[in-house]
């Protein structure tokens, strides 16, 4: 009983979210018969859909034509057909990506994680002691997810290869960070519902945290080498785009630093110019 009424806690929160995205887009007659879940799933569907065109617009904007030749040189300013293809290609996943955290919502909310629901119930230290080992467990989770791509020919071949046309400099874009096979993509975002299983996580920095891939993948698609340390920047992914072989982790550098598989920037251009 006393579990019914924590869960409800999750129930009450993603009701509030779906009140917040929906409630101002469908008329409540509309909305009121539609289940639960495919309401979440319809939040998510927009919610997702909206933080990949303003932060890849934005991105677009600021690197290729308010700061034009700055970060990016001219003749490595992708076309407008490379990126609405790009595009087309994400929008086409987009739907089947949803399923994802509407899944680990319905988990979370049948009491099948370990999540909890608000900070105060295991204070800061811990909080934060979870979070890191959530962290570090989808770091290493991801990194072997992409590896398994490469590494297994018919995964390569007929779901990773999807997001491996772009292989020039030139033709990717912020545009790319989820132009994926939709399976591909729901595989390599996996990690972060698998961990909810052995990792107490808070809801909401759960949630949160699946949304940033969006603008994550699109600032690693970017080209742009940030050189900050241990993060895997888009000066590294875009080896990853080139050699294949190399540069296979998400956030940080650690995991192909720790299993040689990492390729350095600065290395990569100093061997080109040989
Ligand atoms: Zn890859
Ligand atoms: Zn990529």
């Amino acid at each position: 009983m006393l579990g019914d009424m924590y869960l409800q806690k999750f129930v009450d929160e993603t009701t509030l979210y779906n009140d917040i995205v929906l409630g101002h887009l469908l008329p409540s007659h509309w909305r009121g018969p539609l289940p639960h879940y495919f309401q979440t799933w319809l939040r998510n569907y927009l919610a997702a859909t909206l933080i990949y065109f303003v932060s890849g617009f934005l991105w677009c904007f600021y690197i290729y034509y308010w700061k034009r030749n700055v970060y990016v040189h001219t003749d490595n300013i992708p076309t407008t057909k490379a990126m609405l293809l790009q595009i087309y290609v994400a929008m086409k996943a987009m739907p089947f990506y949803c399923a994802l955290p509407t899944l680990s919502e319905f988990m979370i909310e049948n009491g099948w994680t370990k999540c909890f629901s608000t900070i105060s119930e295991v204070g800061w230290f811990t909080y934060i002691l979870y979070s890191v080992s959530y962290f570090v467990l989808v770091e290493f989770a991801i990194y072997w997810m992409h590896k398994g791509m490469h590494d297994i020919k018919p995964l390569y071949k007929y779901l990773h290869a999807t997001h491996h046309t772009y292989n020039k400099q030139n033709t990717l874009s912020p545009f790319a960070g989820l132009a994926f096979h939709p399976i591909d993509g729901l595989l390599e975002a996996a990690p972060h519902v698998m961990v909810l299983f052995f990792i107490p996580t808070h809801f909401r920095t759960h949630i949160g945290l699946i949304f940033f891939e969006a603008i994550w993948t699109a600032n690693t698609h970017d080209c742009i080498h940030a050189k900050i340390w241990p993060v895997m920047g888009a000066g590294y992914h875009t080896i990853h785009h080139t050699t294949y072989r190399h540069n296979y982790g998400h956030y940080t550098i650690w995991m192909d630093w720790m299993l040689g598989t990492l390729r350095h920037p600065d290395e990569d251009a100093n061997d080109k110019l040989k």
